[in-house]
């Protein structure tokens, strides 16, 4: 079988450097708000071009304490996409903001740019944008547009490190980018962990007080913070993967080129075939209108497929209030796709197996 995903393998290449930097920390004595993530968040914030880094507990709480920070009125109406994690969404609705979802492009399946501008009212204050399967979304008139409206941009980058827009990285353009290090992300961690990068130096200031209970000195709060720290642990495990992410996003888009070139199958959507440089390919999601009988026969086959992702936002329980909502293009979206495997340690080999095996699907 062919797995969509070995967390093993992905990190077999560093797990010397990584037990030494664990032995480091554990040596260290200290375990919060050290060295280690004051190294971390210099190195990351060099990697995306951006002037601050602040490393956060995880990617949902990246999003959260930008919301946070920005301190927008209660009744404010976020701009969000309708096609994307729920984890791109959740923060907003914990801060007792509106979230009013656009559909993506269907070509690309990110925030359409037009759609957004159809939403925006006298009420909408933000803008979050989602660089989801690791393709920057069209930020650049998604910029304009925010510009012309007094808007803020927040985008969720938690799929999309190293990923670029017009040669520059995803991590400078909006107002603040929020990162995940989830474990099966492009840069994983082996625990939780997430960051925030910024070119705006008020704000980078307020989060780092926001993520330690709004304090920068011990027993002296400023802001009524959170708890969301990223530990000396991952910010030493993450210091040891980062120089290695620019190689393993090269091999993701080496194996989506073959894909994109070599994929032939009726009714098989494949992802857009422009920016194949620009794109993290922290996913490959195709689309096919018999889902469920192609995931069994690559299945059957020995290849392990995901769904990204099942159930729109507004159709899950926890949103049960937009359940009316028709949101046709998304709707289809949720149907139809099918992630193929694509990580850093596919062999040419696999790769050629399962374009061989998704090729015959027409043919059985
Ligand atoms: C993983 C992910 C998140 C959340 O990150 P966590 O670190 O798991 O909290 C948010 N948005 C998207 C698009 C993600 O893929």
């Amino acid at each position: 079988m062919i797995p969509f995903l070995d967390l093993n393998q992905v990190n077999a290449p560093y797990l010397q450097a990584i037990e030494d930097a664990a032995v480091r920390v554990v040596r260290s004595g200290w375990y919060i708000l050290g060295n280690e993530l004051k190294t971390f968040e210099k190195s990351f914030a060099e990697y995306c071009d951006a002037a601050h880094c602040i490393g956060v507990a995880n990617g949902l709480d990246a999003i959260t304490l930008i919301l946070l920070a920005l301190d927008l009125p209660k009744d404010s109406e976020i701009i969000v996409p309708a096609n994307t994690y729920i984890a791109s969404v959740l923060p907003v609705s914990y801060l007792h903001l509106t979230p009013v979802f656009v559909e993506p492009d269907p070509r690309t399946m990110l925030i359409d740019p037009a759609r957004i501008e159809q939403a925006i009212t006298p009420r909408t204050k933000a803008i979050v944008t989602v660089d989801l399967y690791g393709r920057s979304c069209e930020i650049a008139p998604i910029i304009d547009l925010a510009r012309m409206h007094g808007l803020k941009v927040i985008t969720d980058a938690a799929q999309a490190h190293g990923a670029t827009y017009e040669g520059e990285k995803v991590g400078t353009w909006a107002d603040a980018t929020a990162f995940s290090f989830y474990p099966t992300k492009n840069l994983g961690a082996l625990g939780d962990a997430g960051a925030i990068t910024t070119n705006d130096a008020a704000l980078a200031e307020k989060i780092r007080y926001l993520r330690n209970y709004g304090s920068v000195i011990r027993y002296q709060n400023e802001y009524q913070g959170v708890n969301s720290r990223l530990d000396e642990m991952q910010a030493a495990v993450l210091s040891v993967k980062l120089p290695y992410l620019d190689g393993e996003n090269v091999r993701r888009r080496e194996i989506a080129g073959r894909y994109l070139r070599e994929l032939q199958c009726r009714e098989l959507t494949l992802p857009p075939a422009d920016r194949i440089n620009e794109d993290a390919w922290h996913l490959f999601v195709v689309r096919h209108p018999r889902r469920a009988e192609l995931v069994a026969y690559l299945e059957k086959h020995g290849v392990q497929t995901n769904v990204h992702y099942p159930q729109p936002i507004h159709k899950q329980l926890a949103y049960k209030e937009y359940k009316d909502l028709h949101l046709p293009l998304t709707e289809q979206i949720h149907e139809q796709v099918i992630s193929l495997p694509l990580n850093p340690v596919l062999t040419d080999d696999q790769v050629a197996y399962i374009i061989q095996t998704l090729n015959q699907f027409d043919h059985q």
